[in-house]
């Protein structure tokens, strides 16, 4: 009876996750999303603390986890801020793999749960076992690594070893042989050896796959690991036979592959290199930022100027990237938007797929300072509109708006579509100095004849611009 109850719940449970994912497909239903995956985990958490998986004496513990890891759930919500999230997402998705791990550890060290298995189940309880802590495994230290990165702790650019690929087999050879070991012993001894090394591989894989990867092939990574975390979850739910994280897992593993295609395809990079490791290199090269350097005059303007420049435009691109997160400046934009278009300017904002540092990220900002979605277009959306525009303003962004990824063959970003604002009659990036985006590499459009330059941190410039504007 209480097996039948808790089962309903998880299949409610299951059904507001499908819920929550439909809505935050969209920016206009993202907020019921929300709530319907929090009304599903609401659900999901009672049940399983009334379940029959809960034993009297596990409640104690399982009360204050959930104090503890409830406190610092609220504390970083308060204090992590919106240009942190995508580290703090990599950082969560850590703990995802690090809990399978110590479930298949723990699982298999359990005398109790050991004895009820025998033969062909026994084997198919030692494969579940293996594949969550090896999964698990390369989520924790490939999300800590990701991690390190996107908080700029380590450097971004990509770190090759030599002989990679054949690194990548080799491991994958000895973990297979390590499972089957595992799954044959016949002593807990050797086969906690063998998990051991089998994590320890897994481990050094998810080390060695993510510091492979650089500069502006990081998106990729990101959606990846996020893909990775739900089928490590999928796997600790096969080990406790639970079923909604079976399913939760599930649907965050395959929601996060389909966003890494996405990714790979706004990267234009394949989506099988990307799995194996390594990608955004070529032949074993680390991306090097050789070649000449764009030259010719920067044409700086002041905020006064930049106002009189969009007074005098009928038509105006809005390029939103890192920089305008940083600044904070989304509430600003919009006022300034809201502004222009009382005066009869049409104003559009261009997305690019991998603008700032987390997928979705501009799109939450604008949705945040309340810009109205019906003016906010996808790149392929709005990018043949260029030539028909006025002014494109870009604020804090550089890597999505560099024209060598189309006109430099041996640039590093060589083939990933960009935001062609330098068609627009004239272009405006607004940026504190001349320095390179997150890939580290030149941008030529800074120095085109009809792109102005307005130096400064965005958010001051724009109280400026704004200012001026409204004079
Ligand atoms: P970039 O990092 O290429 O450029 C941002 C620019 O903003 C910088 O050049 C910086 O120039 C400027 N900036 C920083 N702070 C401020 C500020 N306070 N005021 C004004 N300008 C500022 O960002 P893009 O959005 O163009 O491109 C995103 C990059 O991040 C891509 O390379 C992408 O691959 C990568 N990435 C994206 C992820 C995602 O999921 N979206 C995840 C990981 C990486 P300056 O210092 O001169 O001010």
């Amino acid at each position: 009876m209480e097996s039948t109850l808790s089962s309903s719940a998880y299949l409610g449970a299951a059904i507001f996750f499908i819920l929550s994912l439909g809505g935050l497909s969209h920016p206009e239903t993202a907020r019921r999303g929300n709530l319907y995956g929090v009304i599903g985990m609401t659900i999901a958490v009672v049940a399983t603390l009334l379940g029959p998986m809960l034993t009297r004496a596990g409640m104690p513990w399982i009360i204050g986890a959930m104090l503890v890891g409830g406190s610092i759930g609220i504390y970083a919500a308060r204090v992590i801020r919106m240009t942190q999230m995508p580290e703090l997402v990599a950082l969560m998705h850590s703990l995802v793999g690090l809990a399978a791990v110590l479930v298949g550890f723990a699982n298999y060290l359990d005398p109790v749960i050991g004895a009820r298995y025998t033969g062909a189940e026994h084997t198919l309880h030692g494969i579940e076992t293996c594949l969550g802590v090896l999964i698990g495994a390369v989520t924790f230290s490939g999300s800590i690594m990701a991690f390190l990165k996107l908080s700029g702790r380590i450097s971004g650019r990509p770190v090759i070893l030599p002989a990679r690929h054949a690194l990548n087999l080799a491991a994958l050879v000895a973990v297979i042989v390590l499972g089957i070991v595992f799954s044959g012993a016949d002593s807990i001894g050797a086969g906690t050896l063998a998990l051991l090394l089998i994590t320890a591989i897994a481990l050094a894989f998810g080390v060695h796959m993510v510091m492979a990867i650089g500069g502006a092939d990081m998106p990729v990574v990101v959606s990846m690991l996020n893909s990775y975390s739900g089928w490590a979850a999928a796997a600790t739910g096969f080990m406790l036979y639970n079923d909604l994280l079976i399913v939760t897992g599930a649907l965050v593993g395959s929601s996060g592959a389909i966003l890494s295609y996405i990714m790979c395809r706004a990267m234009n990079r394949r989506f099988l290199a990307v799995i194996a490791g390594g990608f955004g290199t070529d032949g074993g090269t680390p991306t090097a930022i050789e070649g000449e350097r764009p030259s010719g005059e920067v044409v700086a303007v002041t905020a006064a100027e930049t106002a009189e420049l969009l007074r005098a435009a009928k038509s105006v691109i809005i390029v939103p990237g890192y920089g305008m997160a940083v600044a904070q400046a989304q509430h600003r934009v919009s006022e300034i938007t809201d502004f222009l278009r009382k005066q009869g300017v049409q104003v559009r904002f261009a997305i690019h797929p991998v603008a700032g540092r987390m997928p979705g990220h501009m799109n939450v900002l604008l949705a945040e300072a309340r810009v109205p979605y019906d003016i906010v277009f996808e790149m392929d959306e709005i990018n043949d509109e260029f030539p028909d525009t006025d002014l494109a303003m870009v604020i804090g962004a550089n890597d999505i708006v560099n024209p060598a990824a189309e006109e430099d063959p041996a640039s590093p970003l060589a083939g990933m579509p960009v935001l062609q604002v330098w068609k627009a009659r004239t272009s405006i990036v607004m940026k504190r100095s001349m320095a390179s985006g997150y890939a580290g590499v030149d941008n030529p459009l800074l120095f085109r004849e009809n792109n102005r330059m307005l130096f400064g941190d965005a958010r001051k410039t724009l109280d400026e611009v704004y200012a001026a504007l409204r004079a």
